[in-house]
């Protein structure tokens, strides 16, 4: 293991996140109508600027991604530090194309509002997730699971690796990793109790400011971050033990706690004093430090499916195209078009692909 083997904490996958996402986001919704009930009218007047989103908070907060760094991070399957750009959130190994790291400044970057279709999938599964839990129907439970994640890969693709672009058999994967661990979280009694001890958290907070704009007072809100950490551990522990970890199409479990933060923080930031939202990034571990990106000895390449030029450091066996998300055979030659001439970098694990090109097939093992 790399330098994550010493704290490594097992699962806490991207559906609890994405629960404690909409648990945060109906929480705050249910605060502001509470905030909205016994406010008089006359207070909102003066409330016409808004309250900072989550993204704006974060970018004042953490060093910018400047062009030409990337951030400082290292592989936990081969220990190899990250020096090639990264594109997104998911940041991967430029030697062996595991995830390595979740950049939360590039997350901000790419915030856009939920996409009304999935809004409307998760709103409209609400009474049958309901009726399938009290009455102890898993398999049912599971399968609505299922379509939610689905449209949530669907609609907001920006949200998930982009491993899901192109690469059918990780989507599928993703999609079913995350509706195991919906599932087996709603059936157990421990995180079913977590989650109402969240709820109480979120009663519990007093709010300042005017109607359209609140702040969370930061005392009001600690203890809220107290059941987060208890979340993080208990639900890791219940999926390692419940088989989900190892569904995980990247095998990251490692990153478990990041997700888990950065989606409380994402829920809540925006809502916070500054210093209170400084420290809860100290205390997240989200805050990023950024190294320059390094090249040196690297190849250029092309990727054998999008056509997107890359570079390769030597070594590498394996890298995901920063354009189209494939896995790409890097620890092989390149194979010349037998059309056109350009040499491409096949997808791991494909016999044959269409030129990026000139879309004429090519076959690998013919060429080879
Ligand atoms: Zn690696
Ligand atoms: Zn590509
Ligand atoms: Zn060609």
């Amino acid at each position: 293991m790399g330098i994550f083997g010493g704290n490594k904490i097992p699962g806490a996958g991207q559906q609890s996140v994405d629960d404690l996402v909409k648990q945060a986001q109906a929480m705050q919704a249910q605060a502001m109508q509470q905030m909205a009930d016994v406010q008089q009218v006359s207070e909102t007047s003066g409330a016409a600027t808004g309250s900072m989103t989550w993204a704006r908070q974060v970018m004042n907060l953490i060093a910018p991604a400047e062009p030409g760094f990337v951030k400082r991070c290292a592989c936990a399957v081969c220990g190899a530090p990250k020096k090639l750009p990264s594109v997104t959130a998911y940041v991967y190994c430029d030697y062996c194309g595991s995830l390595v790291d979740y950049d939360l400044r590039r997350a901000c970057e790419s915030d856009v509002p939920t996409d009304p279709q999935y809004a409307n999938t998760v709103n409209g599964a609400q009474p049958q997730l309901q009726a399938a839990q009290a009455s102890g129907d898993q398999v049912a439970y599971l399968e609505i699971q299922k379509q939610i994640y689905n449209s949530y890969v669907t609609y907001v693709p920006s949200a998930v690796s982009h491993r899901a672009k192109n690469d059918v058999r990780y989507r599928n994967k993703l999609v079913d990793y995350l509706a195991q661990s919906a599932t087996v979280d709603a059936f157990d009694a421990g995180s079913v109790q977590l989650t109402n001890e969240m709820r109480q958290r979120a009663i519990g907070l007093r709010y300042t400011g005017a109607m359209l704009s609140p702040t969370v007072e930061p005392d009001s809100f600690w203890p809220m971050v107290d059941t987060l950490q208890k979340q993080i551990t208990y639900l890791g522990e219940l999926h390692k033990s419940a088989g989900v970890t190892e569904l995980d199409p990247d095998q990251a479990d490692q990153l478990g706690p990041k997700f888990a933060w950065s989606m409380f923080c994402q829920g809540w930031l925006g809502m916070l004093p500054a210093d209170a939202a400084d420290a809860l990034l100290d205390q997240s571990g989200l805050k990023n430090s950024y190294i320059s990106i390094d090249t040196a000895g690297g190849t250029e390449r092309s990727c054998g499916g999008c056509g997107g030029h890359f570079t390769a450091l030597p070594g590498a066996t394996v890298m995901v195209c920063e354009d189209c998300g494939r896995q790409l055979d890097v620890g092989a030659a390149e194979i010349p078009c037998t059309n056109c001439g350009a040499t491409i970098t096949f997808p791991v694990g494909a016999d044959s692909t269409a030129c990026p090109y000139c879309k004429v097939t090519l076959d690998k093992v013919g060429i080879r």
